[in-house]
């Protein structure tokens, strides 16, 4: 079955961590599962990253027609981001070793770029032709580092996921709030309810 690509799936805010959280439920033994097992879905999700991110890409389309052979990279981009940044946001700061391995994984991805990137106003270089996908991964992963974003970065307190907090106040709790906000306050609700019928009934 192939996966649907609909907005939701791009909550991170950034490219990197959208492809960080295609990795459901990471950790979860039971409920976990990858949804670029099957590698012909990365190029189903840089496709769809070319409308969800075109902002953050500027303008430029990805180009992913070997996902099997460029898999390797970009699972290697994926996983060491997700180990630097989710430690980064529960503990506060980076593990040397695990920022030495991002690091040769993004320089991995960048190399496969053709051409220049680079830029302070275009950083994924110029719209006019396709970026490698696993060089614009490692050019938004590397993004991630500078300037304040690192303190933006959350844990959803609902599904996991990385994501990118831009408010004001710096207070989201919940990746989607449409999605996982809702469910949340859902459950809870579902829980207060069962609460009160319990002691009506004198159940424990
Ligand atoms: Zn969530």
């Amino acid at each position: 079955m192939t996966v649907s690509w609909i907005q939701h799936r791009f909550a991170g805010g950034v490219l990197a961590l959208d492809t960080a959280n295609t990795v459901v439920l990471r950790g979860d033994p039971d409920r976990g599962f990858d949804r670029f097992e099957n590698t012909s879905e990365i190029a189903r999700f840089a496709e769809a990253a070319g409308t969800f991110r075109a902002a953050e890409l500027g303008g430029r389309r990805l180009e992913a027609a070997e996902p099997e052979r460029i898999a390797p990279v970009v699972l290697d981009i994926r996983e060491t981001t997700d180990r630097l940044f989710r430690e980064a946001v529960l503990q506060g700061s980076f593990e040397s070793s695990h920022l030495s391995d991002f690091l040769e994984a993004c320089s991995r991805g960048v190399a496969a770029a053709r051409g220049k990137i680079g830029g302070q106003t275009r950083p994924f270089g110029d719209p006019a032709t396709a970026l490698a996908f696993e060089a614009a991964l490692a050019v938004s992963a590397l993004s991630l580092l500078s300037g304040d974003v690192p303190r933006r970065l959350r844990i959803c307190a609902n599904c996991r996921w990385l994501f990118m907090d831009r408010s004001r106040n710096s207070s989201r709790l919940w990746c989607d709030m449409a999605v996982c906000g809702n469910r949340r306050k859902a459950s809870r609700h579902y829980q207060r309810r069962k609460e009160t019928r319990e002691a009506d009934h004198g159940e424990r």
